[in-house]
C-alpha cells in the first residue's frame, strides 16, 4: 500500500462527465490498495471567469495597488476550486469510495498574506491522516491557503501544482502524480519542433530551469517545493483511458529524479526552452564608475521589479551601456522608473527600449562535464545567421536573447543540433 497524492488540471476537471472519469481512476487506484488525496484545479476557464467578473466591477490598475480589493479578488477566486473540491468527492461517493473534500482553509494550509501570489508556510497532515486511516480519499483544493488573519489567499496562477507538491510533501507520500492535457515533459515545445521527444525521465535542476526559463509543464514553485522535500512528482496524461493497468499508467508520463548517476548515459543537452515574456532596455552613455550598476538597478528592484539577464559594456571615455531585460508586463513602469530617477540621478544621455525580443536556453546537467556546449549553441545560431544580443549561463544552462522573430527558427535549429529529434543519433 502506498500513499499517493493526485492532481488534476482544469481540462481534467472541465465537465461533470470528466470529473466522473477522475473519479473512476481514483477509485481503481483506491480498489488497487492504495491511499489517495487528490488536489484539482478549478474547472477549465473558471478562474478566468472568475478574475474577468471581479475585473468588470474594479479597473485592474486599481485592484493591483489596493490589498483590500486583492484580498477579495482571493476571495472570489478561491471559490474555482471550492466547486471542483465537493463536486469530485460527490463522484467518488458515487463510486462507493468514501471521500472527503477539504478547502485550504479548512486543513489548513497555511500561507504568507501575499494575495494572488501568497506562499505555503506550512500545511497541517492531522485532519487528512485521521480521514486516510478512516479509510477515505481526501480531496483537497489547489491553488487555495489561509494566512495568519484568518483570509483566504491564491497561490499565483497555475498553484494548484504547488498545492499538491507541498501536501506530497507534509504527507510524506510516495509519490505525486500530475495528470495534466501533455503526456510529459518534452525536449521543447512540441508545437514548435514536432521532432520533440517526451523524456521519460529528467533531474529535478533540468526541471527547475526549464520551468523558470518558460516551459509551463509546471508553475515553478512546485517545482522548488519539490526539490526541496525531495518529492518524487510524475508529470502525466490525463487522457488515457481511466481503467489502463495501474502498473502502465505509473510508469507513464516524466518522472522528476534526484540522481544524476542515472543519467551519465544521457544526451548533454536535455531540453530547449523559450520565452517570449521578456523586454530589452539600455541605458545609454552612463558614467563608468564604482556604484552604477546599483544606482541604475537599485531604483528598479525598489519598484518590486525583477531583473533578469544583465549586461555591462566595456566603457569609452568614461561613459558604457548598460542593458537588461524585464518581465513585458513591467516594462513601461520600468521606463518610467528609469526617466524620473536614474537619468537625472546618473547623467545617462538616454534610454531605448526593446519588446521585441526572445530569450532561448539550452539546458542539461551534462553541461557540467562537458566543454564546448555554449560554443556549439553559438555556432549553430551563427550558421542560421541569427544575431545574439546578450548571453548568460549557470552551470546547467545558456540562455542569449535574440530578435523574437528568429525565435522557432533558434529553437529548431538547437534542437536538431544537439541531437534531440526524435529518431536522432546523439552524437557530438
Ligand atoms: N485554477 C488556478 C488557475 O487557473 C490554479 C490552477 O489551475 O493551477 O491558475
Ligand atoms: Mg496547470
Amino acid at each position: 500500500m502506498a500513499l499517493i497524492v493526485h492532481k488534476y488540471g482544469g481540462t481534467s476537471m472541465g465537465s461533470t462527465e470528466r470529473i466522473r472519469s477522475v473519479a473512476q481512476r481514483v477509485a481503481k487506484w483506491v480498489r488497487a490498495g492504495h491511499q489517495l488525496v487528490v488536489v484539482p484545479s478549478a474547472m477549465s476557464g473558471e478562474t478566468n471567469r472568475l478574475l474577468g467578473l471581479a475585473k468588470e466591477l474594479m479597473p485592474d490598475a486599481t485592484l493591483a495597488n489596493s490589498e483590500a480589493a486583492l484580498r477579495e479578488l482571493d476571495a472570489v477566486a478561491a471559490t474555482g476550486e471550492q466547486v471542483s473540491v465537493g463536486l469530485l468527492a460527490l463522484a467518488l461517493q458515487a463510486q462507493g469510495i468514501p471521500a472527503v473534500s477539504y478547502g485550504g482553509w479548512q486543513v489548513p494550509v497555511a500561507t504568507d498574506s501575499a494575495y494572488t501570489k501568497a506562499r505555503i508556510a506550512s500545511i497541517d497532515d492531522q485532519r487528512v491522516r485521521a480521514d486516510l486511516a478512516a479509510g477515505k480519499v481526501v480531496v483537497i483544493t489547489g491553488f487555495q491557503g489561509i494566512d495568519p488573519q484568518g483570509n483566504v489567499t491564491t497561490l499565483g496562477r497555475g498553484g494548484s501544482d504547488t498545492s499538491a507538491v507541498a501536501v506530497a510533501a507534509a504527507l510524506k507520500a510516495d509519490e505525486c502524480l500530475i495528470y495534466t492535457d501533455v503526456d510529459g515533459v518534452y525536449t521543447t515545445d512540441p508545437r514548435i519542433v514536432p521532432e520533440a521527444r517526451r523524456l521519460s525521465t529528467i533531474s529535478f535542476e533540468e526541471m527547475l530551469e526549464m520551468a523558470s526559463l518558460g516551459s509551463k509543464v509546471l508553475q515553478i514553485r512546485s517545482v522548488e517545493f519539490a526539490g526541496k522535500y525531495k518529492v518524487p512528482v510524475r508529470v502525466l496524461s490525463s487522457f488515457t483511458p481511466w481503467d489502463i493497468p495501474i502498473a502502465e499508467e505509473a510508469s507513464s508520463g516524466t518522472l522528476i529524479t534526484f540522481e544524476e548517476d542515472e543519467k551519465m548515459e544521457q544526451a548533454v543537452v536535455a531540453g530547449i526552452a523559450f520565452n517570449r515574456d521578456e523586454a530589452k532596455i539600455s541605458v545609454i552613455g552612463v558614467p563608468d564608475r564604482p556604484g552604477i550598476a546599483h544606482q541604475i538597478l537599485g531604483p528598479v528592484a525598489d519598484a518590486n521589479i525583477d531583473i533578469d539577464v544583465i549586461i555591462q559594456n566595456v566603457s569609452h571615455e568614461g561613459r558604457t551601456d548598460f542593458s537588461f531585460t524585464v518581465h513585458r508586463n513591467d516594462y513601461a513602469r520600468t521606463m518610467n522608473v528609469l526617466e524620473t530617477q536614474v537619468i537625472p540621478s546618473t547623467g545617462a544621455a538616454k534610454l531605448i527600449g526593446d519588446t521585441k525580443i526572445c530569450k532561448v536556453s539550452i539546458v542539461g546537467i551534462g553541461m557540467r562535464s562537458h566543454v564546448g556546449v555554449a560554443s556549439k549553441m553559438f555556432r549553430t545560431l551563427s550558421e542560421e545567421g541569427i544575431n545574439i544580443q546578450m548571453i548568460t549561463t549557470s552551470e546547467i544552462k545558456t540562455s542569449v536573447v535574440i530578435d523574437e522573430k528568429y525565435m522557432e527558427l533558434a529553437v529548431r535549429a538547437l534542437h536538431k543540433a544537439f541531437g534531440l529529434d526524435a529518431g536522432a543519433v546523439v552524437a557530438d
